[in-house]
């Protein structure tokens, strides 16, 4: 969006490519997020002290947690801004905040899918999770402002939308008083040029279930669905405050199976957490061997001022911490090398993305761009283009990626 005004006020933006003023947009939600951030920051304040670059300006998360810091410890940054600061930020780039711009963007991903934010902030508790300190409390953005901005998407190009939020599935509840993520979703398989939608970021608990019906009577919704469950062994989950249970997660998990046979579950976890045992990890191994995941991603924990669980002892080693990560993406490798082998043969309808070498490089609605499994095809015998849908048959496979022959 901070492109898209730019653009409109005859700026030239580019991104990720270098430019005479430099925004860098920051994240700061776990040690290795700020830790990339602030290497970023320092890098263009060497650029700018050399006279590479005129200025660097920094936004996002980051600088919403830490101005005053950054403001002390790398003062020869212009300016920093915060999260909700978008027309002070134009400002200083010498442009002016046009709001009859709702939903007019310049994308930075391929130019077939876009990622969709429908609501911002969260009010959930989770006592590990810095985001509401940066992001705020959640406010769902209106269904009519989400189908204009999809609708400008699909005329640009985009043919799949990536629904993301803090927590998707409260979508509604301050607007419109109710969970609605179900009704958006109508809304959005009827805009023209859109061919998928995908679900990322649902929160387990209070799960609105009629989004299953429409995941299963409408084809455009992909069957997929990202839920970061972050642990299950029931001490845990109360200390991370989730609100939810093993019993429950394992019966929420079974009612996705059954009302959508096909489904893609992708969740994320976190180990290490303050007073994590070996008991809670053998339980959390186990649970992940038992409930056989098609994606998996895990994280160490991050001990986050200013959270719920700051005030415990941060008492697993980060050794410890990054052994257990290890192994619980080691068993995940072994499910997803078997859960691929069982592909060959199968005929899929993927997306081609880019081309990378010699290969062409697509995704089944089964995942998602850069987390899960990609579709290789042999670029030096087979002819595709960029953006569009073809029907492949799965030839080989190993643990994350597929090889493909167009059919
Ligand atoms: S739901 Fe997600 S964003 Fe919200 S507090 Fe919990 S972990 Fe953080």
């Amino acid at each position: 969006m901070l492109m898209g005004q730019l653009r409109a006020n005859n700026k030239e933006v580019v991104h990720e490519e270098e430019g005479n003023i430099v925004v860098i947009n920051t994240c700061g939600f776990i040690a290795n997020a700020k830790e990339e951030s602030v290497n970023t920051i320092l890098e263009y304040v060497q650029k700018k002290e050399a006279g590479l670059v005129d200025k660097v300006f920094v936004t996002g998360c980051l600088s919403e947690r830490y101005k005053p810091d950054l403001q002390k410890e790398i003062p020869d940054v212009d300016q920093y801004f915060g999260t909700t600061e978008l027309p002070g930020l134009l400002k200083a780039l010498g442009a002016d905040y046009k709001h009859e711009l709702i939903g007019e963007r310049l994308t930075t991903t391929p130019k077939n899918y876009a990622y969709l934010k429908i609501s911002e902030g969260c009010d959930r508790p989770c006592s590990f999770c810095a985001i509401p300190i940066m992001r705020g409390k959640h406010r769902s953005t209106p269904i009519e402002e989400l189908v204009t901005e999809a609708e400008k998407l699909a005329k640009s190009g985009v043919k799949e939308l990536i629904l993301i939020a803090q927590d998707l599935t409260y979508y509604g509840l301050d607007l419109y008083k109710k969970r609605n993520l179900a009704e958006l979703l109508q809304h959005l398989v009827k805009v023209d040029g859109i061919e998928w939608i995908r679900l990322h970021y649902a929160f387990p608990t209070g799960f609105p279930m009629e989004v299953l019906d429409v995941m299963k009577n409408e084809s455009k919704i992909c069957n997929y669905i990202d839920i970061p469950l972050q642990h299950i062994s029931d001490p845990i989950l109360k200390s991370m405050r989730r609100g939810t249970t093993k019993e429950k997660t394992t019966k929420l998990l079974q009612d996705f199976r059954n009302a959508v046979p096909e489904m893609a579950i992708r969740t994320t976890l976190i180990v290490g957490y303050p007073g994590e045992t070996e008991e809670d990890f053998e339980i959390l191994k186990n649970w992940v061997k038992e409930m056989r995941f098609e994606r998996l991603g895990c994280f160490t924990y991050s001990h986050e001022e200013n959270t719920h669980a700051y005030n415990l002892t941060d008492d697993v080693p980060e050794d410890v911490k990054q052994q257990r990560a290890n192994e619980i993406m080691e068993i995940q490798a072994q499910i997803s090398w078997e859960l691929n082998q069982g592909k060959i043969g199968k005929i899929f309808r993927i997306v081609i993305d880019r081309k990378e070498g010699n290969y062409f490089i697509g995704r089944t609605e089964y995942d998602s761009p850069d987390v899960d499994n990609e579709v290789l095809i042999d670029a030096t015998r087979f002819y595709l283009k960029t953006g569009d849908f073809t029907t492949v048959k799965i030839i080989d496979a190993t643990d994350y990626d597929l090889y493909a022959e167009p059919v």
